[in-house]
């Protein structure tokens, strides 16, 4: 007889970014616009920060949530530039956001609970719920400009809705929610039993003025779970940093599961963040806006419709023009217009692909000449 494996992982699939980008790489002379992380270097000081810790010895167990002067940094940060207030023992220093989605997840869901993920969305959180046995309730946007409409928000709900997820500005989509849908969302949820799990990694990099967020709604505080990340703002994808900030009695059972499940972050890494707290990414915000500029005039040159993305630095472009699954498209552009773009459906989205632009100036024009010449071929 043979041991089993944990049942919920057999509802899982490995990541569809990893499969098609498998498939993609396979192709000679493939040019790629599929990963989510910047081709920036980190900033130097940040970097310089981690050496100098690591001379100074600091390679010991520090505390589990983070060291006090880390999470004293990042409630100074959020309420600063967030307006967001949490006291540094609020606050819990994660692997990643992706730890703090697992972590805040883990720690809410009992099994059958059910998750209102709005889709498009990224992949991770559907294969989260499921590890915890929770159940996905994907609530459908493509259809309204990506905003939540009231009456999909209301027939999603049900008794045993545990929580729901909201991306902004969101991956695959770029999109921001309006201050109307948050007003919305906050009508609908402030009497429910339900959390708000706001995942804001890309809250820093926004191209518009007009930024809001459910934050704002301090009423629901005791609902709010809040994820950040050091990934993207600052280009700290391999340092795997973020956090997650909850109302106290929330956090103090959510610390369970971090330290559990990892003990703490690096040691070594902690100075070298709170630098990065310091840098200003007015530069870095401004080269994506100049890149999402230049890639949505080649897609409007192309008559290609798409919303215009907000934030983060992605576009997901409509391809249901082309008459083909996401899939499909993506492969046979891969295949025969040798550019990989993440199908639509990786993010739950049939007819879409999302391209990202965190690449430089002329890995995108060729990107886009590639795009354009396949789309004629059609
Ligand atoms: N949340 C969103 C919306 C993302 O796009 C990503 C990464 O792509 C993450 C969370 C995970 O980020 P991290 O590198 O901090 O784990």
């Amino acid at each position: 007889m043979e041991p089993t494996m944990n049942a919920a992982l057999g509802a899982i699939e490995t990541s569809g970014i990893r499969q098609f980008t498998r498939l993609a790489r396979a192709t000679p002379g493939c040019l790629f616009l599929t990963l989510g992380e910047p081709d920036l270097d980190t900033p130097l000081p940040v970097r310089e920060a981690a050496k100098a810790s690591l001379d100074a010895g600091q390679t010991h167990y520090p505390e589990n949530n983070g060291e006090p002067f880390l999470r004293k940094a990042i409630a100074q940060f959020e309420q600063k530039r967030h307006m967001l207030s949490y006291s540094p023992d609020e606050i819990i220093v994660t692997v990643g956001a992706t730890e703090a989605l697992f972590t805040a997840l883990f720690g809410i869901l009992n099994p059958g609970d059910e998750v209102i993920i709005p889709t498009p969305a990224f992949g991770l959180y559907a294969s989260i719920v499921k590890l915890c046995r929770g159940v996905c309730v994907p609530l459908e946007t493509a259809g309204s400009g990506f905003q939540i409409p009231e009456e999909r928000l209301r027939a999603a709900l049900s008794p045993r809705t545990k929580a729901i997820v909201l991306t902004s500005p969101n991956n695959p989509t770029g999109c921001i929610y309006s201050q109307e849908t948050l007003e919305m969302l906050h009508r609908v949820l402030r009497d429910l039993p339900v959390f708000v799990l706001c995942d804001e990694v890309y809250r820093d990099l926004v191209y518009t003025g007009d930024f809001s967020s459910f934050t704002q709604f301090a009423d629901l505080r005791r609902k709010l779970i809040v994820v950040q990340s050091f990934s993207k703002p600052y280009a700290m994808t391999g340092w795997r940093v973020g956090y997650l900030m909850a109302d106290a009695p929330v956090k103090e059972q959510l610390e369970k599961v971090h330290q559990y499940a990892v003990v703490s972050i690096a040691s070594f890494v902690q100075e070298a963040c709170v630098k990065a707290l310091a840098w200003d990414t007015g530069d870095t915000v401004a080269l994506y806006r100049r890149r999402r500029d230049a890639v949505c005039a080649r897609l409007d040159a192309m008559g290609l419709p798409y919303t215009k993305p907000q934030g983060a630095f992605y576009v997901f472009p409509s391809i249901a023009r082309c008459g083909m699954d996401s899939a499909t498209f993506c492969t046979r552009l891969a295949r025969e217009g040798k550019l990989a773009c993440t199908p639509g459906s990786c993010f739950g989205a049939e007819g879409f692909m999302r391209i990202s632009y965190c690449y430089d100036d002329a890995t995108l024009a060729e990107g886009m000449n590639r795009l354009e010449r396949f789309l004629q071929t059609l």
